[in-house]
């Protein structure tokens, strides 16, 4: 079974708060122009100046913002895929990658800024689950402003391995779901379950563009964390949900891969579900994990594997869950 010491997603990484005594200085004169009424983008516009050493995993990862409508933009660098909304309201982010990375993105709200200074203001970030590649930037993003949003059972599992008594916590939760009214927009927040026990998908209505989170590795094997509560026929269904909701218009971002459309999630489903099946049918033939393995999935399916989940470990994966369904029948 994948367990949660192998996963490369909880890096030794310490946020190290940046407003040095010498910058506050700067920041105050920032923040008396009277347009700025809120800090929070002084401090972030600093951001490229106070850099604290970054472990080497990270030193050469550049942050790469796409825009996907004029006010969406979908940033990479390392870890899960980010949303950033910005507009009149401010930025909206969803997910925040690692701490490491936390500087970089900032630099990239600060770039997207544009000519509207009331619009730099940081107001929410969003996160997809818990897992540390989509939420490590979640203290320095706090320090600088942001309220944190999650489902309840996220908030659970980021409180269970918070590392400290005043790590940041989401402060607005939901069982089922939530609308935010932000940038001349309804997101939509749905609450499901398959990749962990706490996953939200993010809808932005009017510009058609979903955050799928780690519901959705595009073009490749998902990983499916077990241990979190997550599983392969609740991610098959949340899939489902996800398809119903979108259109072949719709713009995905995938919690990990590149920008989407609805066949890319049709066709990552599709796999799940026929390599579920194969796998299925080598357990009822009596063939042990190993020699399921050995055997392989069909070739159709091998550019699905990639450096975090090879075919061996989605086989793993589908193994157990079809021995789990076989011992609760
Ligand atoms: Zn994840």
């Amino acid at each position: 079974m994948i367990s949660k010491g192998s996963l490369p997603i909880y890096p030794k990484v310490v946020a190290v708060s940046f407003i040095k005594p010498s910058q506050r200085v700067d920041v105050m004169t920032y923040a008396s122009i009277p347009i700025v009424k809120n800090i929070v983008v002084a401090v972030l516009l600093l951001s490229s100046a106070a850099h604290a050493a970054q472990p080497d995993r990270f030193s050469n990862v550049v942050m790469e913002a796409a825009a996907l409508t004029d006010s969406i933009y979908m940033l990479t660098g390392a870890g899960g895929n980010l949303a950033v909304s910005v507009g009149a309201d401010g930025f909206l982010l969803v997910d925040d990658q690692y701490a490491a990375m936390a500087e970089r993105i900032a630099d990239v709200l600060a770039d997207l800024s544009g000519t509207s200074e009331v619009g730099r203001r940081l107001k929410y970030v969003i996160n997809t689950h818990h897992h540390g590649d989509h939420t490590g930037g979640n203290e320095f993003f706090v320090q600088n402003g942001a309220t944190l949003i999650a489902s309840e059972a996220a908030r659970v599992r980021l409180l269970a391995r918070a590392p400290s008594a005043t790590a940041p916590l989401p402060v607005i939760t939901y069982e089922e779901g939530v609308h935010i009214y932000f940038n001349d927009d309804r997101l939509k927040l749905v609450a499901l379950k398959g990749h962990t026990d706490g996953d939200t998908a993010v809808f932005f209505e009017r510009a058609n563009v979903l955050h799928a989170g780690d519901l959705f590795f595009n073009g490749r094997f998902p990983y499916i964390d077990t241990g979190s509560g997550g599983g392969v026929e609740l991610y098959l269904s949340s899939q489902e949900k996800l398809l119903a909701m979108i259109n072949d218009d719709t713009q995905v971002i995938p919690g990990h891969g590149p920008i989407a459309r609805r066949p890319d999630l049709m066709a990552v489903h599709a796999m799940i579900r026929a390599t579920h099946e194969a796998v299925a049918k080598g357990v009822g033939a009596g063939m042990s994990l190993s020699s399921i393995q050995e055997k392989g999935l069909d070739d159709v399916y091998q550019s699905f594997a990639w450096d975090f989940i090879s075919e061996a470990r989605w086989i793993e994966t589908l193994y157990w869950d079809v021995l789990k369904n076989n011992a609760a029948q």
